[in-house]
């Protein structure tokens, strides 16, 4: 928003852009909103087939709209974006799995043996981040810092809930792809019934530490939300993902924790399965035994 130099604004995030119907944007115009920004997926991330020349058109057939019944049709603007990974050239080590793995071959080599990043060709579906055993790429906005910070400010929250009284507490890790309702229901209401949601660019590729991290800030159980195979991006970082999980869980085992990780899958085509999934490992959470107290 900083290019649009706009200093106030409310930002809606969508599981679809394109998917939003004519009467909501004519109707938040006729409220007196001055500028609508629409920020559509580059075009070879869209989900859809064709979505994002449907939404190109809609937005003009809209536009024309808007004109006709009397407003300013540059009040609508139409952006493409994506996430974009950034890389820190000090930790590289030049294994060139990134360059591999990229399914929009986003990532070259250049002459002295490290990998570039294109930025204009990065979708930012977060495969590179995924694989690098240096963690030398990151995903403007996941990054591995932001993530962990998220993860001990919603701690502090639940110890302040536990003393409350409501318990228990549980940390769902979420892949961008995999959710949307749970967008609409703010964090504050989330944490108020000990539920925080953490999204992640992509739930195959979670850090393990990330899950350790939940347990220490006093998260009761944690659960990971993943799109189902058919539907991930990411294919190719399946095996990796497997072998994460393995290790993660030979650790929680060691923890006495096992049973307090779950992963599972969901897709935003079965809106009630989030909450079903949520709601059955609460329960679950809730009837075990407790977990082992950590100090805050
Ligand atoms: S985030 Fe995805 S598209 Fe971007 S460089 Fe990494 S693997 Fe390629
Ligand atoms: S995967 Fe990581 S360490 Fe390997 S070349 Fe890419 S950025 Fe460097």
């Amino acid at each position: 928003m900083k290019e649009e130099n706009v200093k106030d604004f409310i930002s809606l995030r969508l599981p679809c852009v394109g998917r939003v119907p004519s009467e909501f944007f004519l109707r938040i115009i006729a409220f007196g909103f001055k500028k609508i920004l629409i920020i559509q997926c580059e075009e070879d991330y869209c989900r859809f087939k064709k979505g994002s020349q449907i939404g190109i058109n809609r937005f003009l057939l809209l536009r024309a709209m808007i004109e006709e019944l009397g407003y300013d049709p540059t009040v609508l603007s139409l952006k493409k974006n994506a996430i974009k990974a950034i890389y820190d050239t000090e930790k590289c080590v030049g294994c060139g799995k990134c360059v591999f793995i990229c399914p929009y071959e986003a990532i070259e080599w250049n002459p002295i043996g490290t990998p570039e990043i294109q930025s204009e060709a990065c979708m930012g579906c977060g495969a590179c981040a995924m694989v690098c055993p240096h963690q030398a790429i990151e995903l403007m906005g996941y990054e591995y810092e932001s993530i962990s910070k998220l993860i001990q400010l919603y701690g502090t929250k639940i110890h302040e809930a536990k003393s409350k009284g409501i318990a228990p507490a549980v940390l769902v890790f979420c892949c961008q792809w995999s959710e949307f309702s749970a967008l609409d229901t703010s964090q504050t209401d989330l944490v108020r019934q000990n539920v925080t949601i953490v999204e992640v660019p992509c739930a195959k590729g979670l850090d393990p530490v990330h899950v350790l991290e939940g347990f220490y800030s006093g998260f009761d159980g944690v659960l990971a939300i993943t799109c189902p195979k058919e539907e991930c991006k990411l294919e190719e970082g399946k095996e990796i993902a497997e072998r994460n999980v393995i290790a993660l869980k030979k650790v929680l085992k060691q923890l006495n924790l096992e049973d307090k990780f779950e992963t599972c899958t969901t897709s935003p085509k079965y809106p009630e399965n989030f909450n079903s999934l949520l709601k059955s490992f609460v329960q679950r959470i809730s009837s075990s035994r407790p977990r082992i107290q950590t100090t805050q």
